[in-house]
């Protein structure tokens, strides 16, 4: 039965941090005037990720600052050092989080089992120095790669929430005046086809602790036969920890006393059925009013006799509400803590960002061809294009996974613009290499200093490249370095 239609709902922008920029360097030593290459990788960027946490039952936390930010990657530096890796910003968020991509709609992971850990913006890749792209055919490069940037997203979160802490009473008691005054925050409430009367719903923060209070309005006699119109909103309390009776003192109503009120109202509970087993807390209400609050004088010691915990109270001065808030979090508490925790379990889900190929693909656009692909567009980030040898190199990659040749089979023309990549393309003039000629002595972007390679500078370059052992360089760059050497 879906029982919650309270929504819990927020939006966040989301920023993984940059990757740090390899760094270009060669060693220098006394004597040595040319070392090897000895720029260390720039580190990666940290990520966003949203973590199940089971002990939360809210998203309040997140209505005030909307915006997140993992941190950047260092960059890396001479003498084969490493930047450090940004720092990852943990999120951590209640079972049944529904996370969508709020730019699309579309849905990115239904967050329940504690523990569920999701990348929601991934932090950039450090960029290569040129100690790890030193090779046998490129023995010093002078350059490095660029730290690619973090994702950046923006995302729905929404909640159905259970109510922790049900308020029953009377018409006019004071129950959404209650509510107003001891919450900060008011989720948004689903429509309700069947009546103009809307349940409330606030968050209670006492803390660090925080909780959930919904009022059942309407409930009154006779309401289990069809004549009220609050018997279908008791199921929104079907879950909670405990009830408050909020009893308006102040009234003059014929027939209407505290003990009669909560009576009554307790009838109704009893009817609808399935609360019997909850605590009870009794607020009586209105005690700014002095006929109101002599009421209440007289009637605790008849609740006290029934075993009742009583809190005078008055929503207007706010007299009593701190007692009030401390008693309902006790209960919510114990409540918490006997429930078993779900079982452990740890998954990680990392969204795709944008329906890209793997490899890539060439389209005919009006003035331009267009290539994606998720390598060739973040070879294209990883390129400072201030540096001619980046650029030769950017060249060779797309080469290599066959770009030009495509292009010169669907017919591409030197001098057509060629985009790589989404919305922010980078565009270039299509100048393929065959027209340049077969005999390429060098490679381009090559450095020709550096002839032989001494066996420690190849060592830590090995070094350097187990760093980034995840990334495609291992398969591309250095398997392809033998057929054109
Ligand atoms: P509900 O029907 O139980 O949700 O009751 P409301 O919160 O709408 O309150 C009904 C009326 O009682 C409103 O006019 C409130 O201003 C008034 N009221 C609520 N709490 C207090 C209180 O502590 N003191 C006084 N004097 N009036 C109150
Ligand atoms: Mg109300």
């Amino acid at each position: 039965m879906a029982i919650p239609t309270f929504v819990d709902q927020v939006t966040l922008h989301v920023y993984g941090g940059n990757g740090g920029h390899g760094c270009a360097s060669v060693h220098r030593e006394k004597f040595k005037p040319l070392g090897g290459p000895d720029g260390g990788n720039g580190g990666d960027g940290g990520s966003v990720i949203l973590r199940v946490d089971h002990r939360l039952t809210t998203l309040v936390d997140y209505y005030r600052q909307a915006h997140r930010r993992a941190t950047n990657g260092e960059p890396g530096r001479g003498n084969h050092a490493n930047g450090a890796r940004g720092e990852d910003v943990i999120l951590a968020v209640p079972s049944g989080t529904v996370v969508t991509d709020a730019d699309t709609n579309e849905l990115i992971a239904d967050m329940t089992s504690d523990g569920t850990e999701i990348v929601v913006a991934q932090g950039g890749r450090g960029g290569l120095g040129n100690a790890a792209l030193a090779s046998p055919a490129r023995k010093a490069p002078g350059f490095a790669l660029l730290g690619e940037p973090g994702e950046t997203r923006t995302i729905n979160l929404e909640l159905k929430v259970v109510a922790d802490i049900g308020l029953v009473g009377f018409p006019n008691a004071g129950k959404s005046s209650l509510i107003a005054a001891i919450s900060r925050a008011r989720p948004k409430i689903d429509d309700y086809p069947f009546t103009t009367l809307v349940p409330n719903l606030g968050v209670v923060v006492a803390g660090d602790f925080s909780f959930t209070v919904a009022d059942v309005p309407g409930l009154i006699e006779g309401a289990s036969e069809g004549r009220g119109l609050g018997f279908d909103f008791l199921r929104h309390i079907e879950r909670c920890a405990a009830i408050v009776h909020v009893i308006d003192c102040a009234t003059y109503e014929p027939g209407r006393d505290p003990l009669t009120d909560l009576e009554v109202i307790e009838a109704e509970l009893k009817a609808h059925g399935g609360l019997e087993d909850r605590p009870r807390l009794v607020a009586l209400n209105k005690i700014d009013i002095p006929d109101a609050r002599e009421v209440a004088e007289m009637a605790s010691g008849d609740l006290y006799d029934r075993g009742l915990h009583v809190f005078p109270i008055s929503t207007r001065s706010g007299e009593g509400l701190r007692e009030l808030i401390f008693a309902m979090a006790q209960l919510v508490k114990a409540r918490r803590d006997s429930a078993p925790p779900p079982p452990p379990k740890r998954i990680v889900i990392r969204p795709k960002p944008v329906d890209v190929p793997a490899e890539f693909s060439v389209e005919r656009e009006a003035e331009l061809w267009r290539v994606r692909g998720e390598k060739p567009e973040r070879w294209v980030q990883q390129t400072d294009f201030s540096n001619s040898e980046a650029v030769g190199y950017l060249a060779d990659r797309l080469n290599r996974i066959g770009i030009e040749d495509r292009l010169l089979e669907l017919g591409a023309q030197p001098g057509d613009g060629v985009a790589i990549g989404g919305a922010n393309a980078v565009i270039f003039d299509f100048a393929p290499q065959v027209e340049i000629g077969a005999e390429i002595l060098s490679r381009r972007g090559e450095d020709q200093r550096l002839i032989e390679e001494r066996p420690a500078a190849r060592r830590r370059r090995e070094k350097d490249r187990a760093y980034h052992a995840d990334e495609e360089i291992s398969d591309v760059e250095l398997g392809s370095e033998g057929d054109d050497a």
